[in-house]
């Protein structure tokens, strides 16, 4: 004991020693001072007595006034200078993989340290810690994963949840898990952090926890609306207009395509026929709305108007997507109303981007040249810009919901709330007073809900259930009543109907082996047991290659111009196999294949690939055939020939889809010279447009498994695969008798297969030993 308590001591003293030593560098004095301006300076001492005297303290703030940088950073000093650095293990968990990166690296420079040694992080993939790291940054997913291995979380001693007004389905979920965890570890604190919206919600939930806020030092934004922003715009337009003296050629030929460009601007606009529309109802207009995407050339006008007519200051513009941010990037680089090229900097920003340094983001720009950063709604709350001025708000963000009826996701982009859109307009106040254009009237505006929908209320819960489950959390039914705000009855049940249908759970709701195999899989269900299916049939470098593509995102790009040219690439990599997921797996080899000769950048660029994609998914698949080792199903002291005896078998890998995707089916029906689909649930779907399978008549095979089903201007199925009825019985389906007692019925009757009651016996056989395979 002694000599542990010596060793301890010894640790705490450098650790302290270490602090001091940096503070006299004087890049960590410049920060310091920097630090000292924030509002959560003047709230430090208050803080630390408040945390000192609660185990649950809810802290708010405006975004940017230093509650991610400065809060957990104000607890490590305290027990490293309190001599308690050895035994302290705080934990701060951020929504996103890029703001755990960006924080960690931004505390690390704050105290002189490289990233990594008192200060890390860990995501999915990728990690930055050692043994001296007191202070550790961490997705939501990692922490969650984490409590499956150490429900009590074991040596953490604070414990601070970032983000909560956000409400992501992870963040609720881990709310729950801590109030139940709190009375057992009365030794944890607990830090919840928000931006000012709706503290008293979380504090009410943890029992009326104390909460403490920060006020904010913010400058204030004007705010305009459509109305005002086509005035102004056509304002300057049309009094240019009147300026041009002379009636040159080339003068009134300008002047032809301007006012050309303003009647271009108000029909895309429309906004007399909203307008009407508005006088009827509010709800039907913003209904009416929802359907259009953002106006893009309207986004453009505006920059074109700031750059041209206001004060220096960065702009920052909030759009749904990376389709847009990538439009309007082309859009941009060639407007010369935006002035010279070489005095504007345009920047993407969006949550998975590659994790490469954002430094140019944060940095000011070059003297003479104008940041302009488009950015999907992760600036809206995580990453703070500071420079920036004008905020051009298209209004609408990229939001799932789930139709619980239809089992159906939907991803459309849609109105943000009120309290987004007072986030959005205050990243224009952080230096001086500033400017927020918001590209809808008014009326919109006064429409728009006050908060959000939390995510728990408008996703699948498949991958949350499984959690549940293997977290020991009880039932799941009233594990979930306890939510802030509890999911919706029918979704709780779809999520457990699937998984049972899968065989995750039993009956009894309880997790079967193959649910645990699939819980530390850290990918939707269906695509963990294609994982699985992959390593018992030898096809497992395909399986990882699509899976890892599935759970990630696509690796071809959409170019604007060219869609044509890159629906055929990809058509081309699909060969005769109507199937999207078989062109994933060929682009991919092409690319390691290109890659291995030095031509990675040609191949991808005529290909419409994504290197960063491509790259990503390579260690996400290195990622998938580690886990699968650790639970057995892979071992790799045999090589990888071992398990690959079928990969170049492509009826297999189709049948391996077919096995994981179930029940992803839809049936290929003949209507006259056209094919139509039918699923079980909503009836008739269409195959999405950029599928190698859309225009197709008719198919050599009657049934498509699709990863994915999303209800945009129509239901579409995203990727899909043309299989055979062959790798559905022996797959997926419920076999019954048919009625006439001879053959074989499945998915509620679209299948019929004419075969002897032995057949079936048999297939049932079979299926019993592939059970037990995936059960062991
Ligand atoms: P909050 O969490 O309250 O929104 P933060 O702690 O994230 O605030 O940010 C506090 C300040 O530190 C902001 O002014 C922000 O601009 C600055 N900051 C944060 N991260 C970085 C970074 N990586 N580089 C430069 N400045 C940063
Ligand atoms: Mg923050």
């Amino acid at each position: 004991v002694l000599e542990i308590d010596s060793a301890k001591e010894k640790l705490n003293a450098e650790l302290l020693a270490k602090q001091e030593k940096m503070k006299d560098s004087a890049n960590v004095k410049a920060m310091q001072s920097f630090r000292e301006k924030l509002p959560a300076f003047k709230v430090k001492a208050e803080f630390l007595k408040a945390i000192a005297n609660n185990q649950v303290l809810v802290v708010s703030g405006e975004t940017g006034c230093g509650k991610t940088t400065q809060l957990p950073q104000f607890i490590l000093e305290e027990e490293i200078s309190s001599l308690r650095g050895a035994d302290c293990s705080i934990m701060c968990t951020q929504p996103r993989r890029i703001s755990a990166i960006s924080v960690a690296a931004r505390i690390s420079s704050e105290r002189g340290e490289a990233l990594g040694e008192t200060v890390g992080y860990q995501i999915r993939l990728e990690s930055k810690s050692s043994a001296e790291t007191r202070l550790l940054f961490c997705t939501t997913g990692v922490l969650l994963r984490r409590l499956a291995q150490d429900p009590k979380l074991t040596g953490v001693s604070h414990l601070l949840v970032d983000e909560i007004h956000e409400r992501g389905i992870n963040e609720d979920f881990l709310l729950i898990i801590l109030r139940d965890l709190i009375p057992r570890r009365p030794d944890l604190r607990v830090i919840l952090m928000s931006a000012t919206i709706n503290a008293d919600l979380f504090s009410k939930y943890f029992g009326n926890a104390p909460t403490l806020h920060i006020p904010g030092l913010t400058f204030p934004v004007a705010e305009l609306f459509l109305e005002d922003v086509l005035e102004k715009t056509h304002y300057i337009i049309k009094s240019e207009f009147d300026n041009i003296q002379g009636n040159s050629r080339r003068r009134r030929k300008q002047q032809d395509s301007k006012k050309d460009h303003l009647t271009e601007l108000f029909e895309d606009v429309d906004i007399d026929s909203h307008y009407r529309s508005y006088g009827r109802s509010t709800r039907e207009s913003l209904e009416a709305w929802s359907g259009s995407l953002i106006d893009l050339g309207l986004v453009e006008s505006t920059l074109e108007y700031i750059c041209r007519h206001e004060g220096d200051g960065a702009i920052l513009v909030f759009l749904t997507g990376w389709d847009d941010i990538s439009k309007l990037l082309d859009k941009v680089k060639v407007n010369h109303l935006l002035g010279d090229q070489s005095r504007v900097l345009v920047l993407p920003l969006h949550g998975s981007m590659p994790t490469v340094n954002q430094r140019e983001i944060f940095d000011r720009p070059p003297p003479g040249k104008r940041k302009i950063v488009l950015a999907t709604n992760i600036a809206e709350s995580s990453i703070t810009i500071d420079d920036v001025v004008y905020v051009v708000d298209c209004g609408k963000a990229k939001e799932t919901s789930y139709d619980a009826l239809n089992k159906l996701a939907c991803l459309l982009p849609s109105w943000i709330s009120k309290a987004s859109a007072h986030q959005r307009r205050g990243r224009a106040g952080r230096v001086q007073p500033g400017v927020c254009y918001k590209l809808y009237p008014r009326i919109v505006h006064d429409a728009m809900p006050q908060f959000q929908l939390p995510e728990i209320l408008r996703t699948p819960l498949q991958e949350l259930c499984l959690h549940i489950k293997s977290l020991q959390l009880g039932a799941i039914g009233s594990f979930l009543s306890k939510a802030l705000q509890p999911p919706d009855h029918l979704a709780v049940q779809n999520a457990i109907e699937l998984l049972k249908t899968i065989g995750a759970l039993d009956d009894k709701e309880d997790l079967t082996p193959l649910g645990r195999h699939l819980c530390t899989l850290p990918v939707d269900p269906n695509i963990g047991k294609m994982l699985l299916m992959g390593s018992i049939f030898q096809c497992l470098t395909p399986a990882l290659i699509i899976a890892a593509a599935l759970a990630y995102r696509d690796p071809f790009v959409l170019p604007i111009n060219k869609k044509e040219e890159a629906d055929e690439a990809k058509r081309s990599f699909a060969g005769d196999s109507c199937s999207d997921h078989i062109a994933l797996l060929k682009a991919f080899e092409g690319w390691k294949e290109a890659k291995r000769s030095g031509n990675e950048r040609s191949f991808c660029w005529e290909n419409y690939l994504s290197p960063v994609t491509l790259q990503m998914m390579d260690d996400m698949r290195m990622q998938f055939l580690n886990l699968l080792s650790d639970i057995g199903f892979v071992d790799k002291s045999k090589g990888p020939s071992a398990y690959n005896l079928y990969s170049n078998d492509l009826e297999m890998v189709c049948a391996i889809l077919c096995a994981g995707l179930y029940p992803n089916v839809v049936q290929c029906k003949r209507r006259g010279k056209r094919t139509a689909f039918y699923t079980k649930e909503v009836g008739q779907v269409d195959i999405h447009p950029a599928s190698v399978n859309a225009g197709i008549h008719q198919f050599p095979l009657p049934y498509l498994i699709y990863s994915e089903k999303v209800k945009t201007t129509s239901i579409f199925i995203r990727d899909s695969t043309n299989i055979s009825d062959y790798a559905l019985l022996l797959f997926g389906g419920n076999l019954v008798p048919s009625k006439s007692g001879e053959g074989i019925e499945m998915l509620d009757g679209y299948l019929h297969f004419s075969a002897s009651k032995s057949v079936l016996e048999l297939i049932r056989k079979l299926r019993g030993e592939l059970d037990k395979l995936l059960n062991r």
